[in-house]
């Protein structure tokens, strides 16, 4: 491992010019208690910093690379694409062939309108669902991450959490007045809340399977009782998809679980590492929106074509059989395995997986099912796992509130490499 002189060179450069040096707050690794790498290049399940290291990476871009880094027909894709221009603000063919690929997989989806983030997805889904019931509140989940629009940023996850903070300023509390935050799996409260405030409430946002504070499960019955409660009262049920959607299978966690929301937001993976967002749903609140309908909405880059050519390719690689079982296979073993690490060397900690995607809660030994369990867990600790990972040449999330993903480039002999890291760590964390 070289030293990182050069990354630190670039970063302190970088904080003289960019707020923290960093264009999203979690990529400062504060919470872990060091500064970032600079990366110069990824290829497959591997990156190289600009000091000339290599690290097996299991944030693949926080979602997106599923397929893994230059993925050869997703790089062809964008490379024929670009020598036919790269933006026109007039309609293309592409924006329509990703339309109906999303339309095919993902169930409730019977219309979608292209975005060019999840923020932007989950914005626009909120005001849709607004608009469409005239009513003004929104419930969300403690700990679950929407972006970071103004009436999300309440007990929000992801990197709101792993800094500690508790909402921002800069937003107006008349906004997050009409925000309403409860635990995740919390159905009584929920009841409570709706049967007080139930016909003011638009719409109730959930990440079906949460990511952004570690990875959550859904109680059996919770995503049923969702549907049922906003159904019974006219509440439009958001499913922010844009971590799981594309990863737990073609058709997300609504396919999986076998739960159907009325709207449902989209990104990371269907942009093929791209700037994408997407939301969509049922054809009579769809069609609500600007130009057929009267809730504005619109974007200058939106359904660009480049991107939509990678997230094109994309979701058909993925469209092809037996992706999803490998990928969990691989995750499935992967787990496993650092369950049987922990158990070695007495670490204490739990493991939540599903699909391709997994956390490790350290200092905690049951099931974290909402943003206070997650809370409790032992964040010194996992700073301290994720820099030694990150010397044994393994690249984590650097927050524990985040999920590791495994994508189709990971090989069985990558899974040896981290788990051999992993115990060199385990072995020698305090
Ligand atoms: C990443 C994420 C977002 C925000 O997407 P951006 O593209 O970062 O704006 C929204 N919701 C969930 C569940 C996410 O994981």
């Amino acid at each position: 491992m070289q030293p990182n002189l050069l990354s630190e060179k670039f970063f302190e450069k970088a904080k003289t010019l960019i707020p923290g040096g960093v264009n999203s707050p979690v990529r400062a690794c504060k919470s872990v208690g060091t500064d970032p790498i600079f990366v110069e290049s990824g290829s497959g399940s591997w990156i190289w910093d600009v000091d000339g290291n290599t690290y097996l990476d299991f944030v693949c871009s926080w979602g997106p690379l599923i397929l893994g880094h230059c993925h050869p027909e997703v790089m062809a894709a964008i490379r024929k694409e670009t020598e036919r221009g790269t933006s026109f603000g007039i309609p293309t063919w592409n924006e329509v062939r990703i339309a109906e690929m999303i339309v095919d997989a993902v169930p409730s989806i019977e219309k979608v309108r292209l975005v060019n983030s999840g923020t932007e997805a989950t914005m626009s889904a909120v005001r849709l669902a607004r608009g469409f019931t005239n009513r003004k509140k929104i419930v969300k989940f403690n700990g679950c991450y929407h972006g970071h629009a103004d009436s999300f940023l309440v007990k929000a996850g992801s990197g709101v959490a792993t800094l500690g903070i508790p909402g921002s300023p800069g937003v107006p509390e008349e906004i997050v007045q009409n925000t309403i935050a409860i635990p995740f799996n919390d159905k009584d409260l929920l009841s409570q809340v709706l049967d007080k405030e139930g016909d003011d409430v638009a719409c109730i946002i959930v990440e079906p399977v949460p990511a952004n504070m570690g990875v959550v499960l859904p109680d059996d019955d919770f995503l049923p009782f969702l549907r049922k409660i906003t159904q019974d009262r006219g509440i439009i049920l958001i499913f922010d998809e844009v971590i799981t959607g594309f990863r737990l299978g073609r058709g997300g966690a609504q396919e999986y679980f076998d739960v159907l929301p009325d709207l449902t937001c989209l990104g990371k993976i269907i942009g093929g590492g791209l700037p994408v967002g997407a939301y969509g749903g049922r054809t009579d609140i769809m069609n609500y929106i600007a130009p057929d309908g009267p809730v504005y909405q619109a974007g200058t880059l939106s359904g660009n074509p480049i991107a939509t050519a990678a997230g094109i390719k994309t979701l058909e690689i993925l469209s092809r059989p037996g992706i999803y079982k490998k990928l969990e296979e691989k995750m499935d073993y992967l787990v496993e395995e650092l369950k049987v690490l922990a158990k070695k060397y007495g670490v204490k900690c739990t493991i939540q997986n599903i699909g391709s995607m997994m956390t490790c809660f350290f200092g905690i030994e049951k099931k974290v099912r909402n943003f206070d369990d997650a809370s409790s867990s032992d964040t010194k600790l996992y700073a301290e796992y994720f820099r030694k990972m990150l010397k044994n040449g393994v690249y984590l999330a650097p927050s524990q509130f985040e999920a590791a993903f495994v994508s189709l480039a990971h090989s069985l002999d990558d899974l040896e490499i981290a788990l051999e890291a992993t115990d060199l760590t385990f072995k020698d964390l305090k």
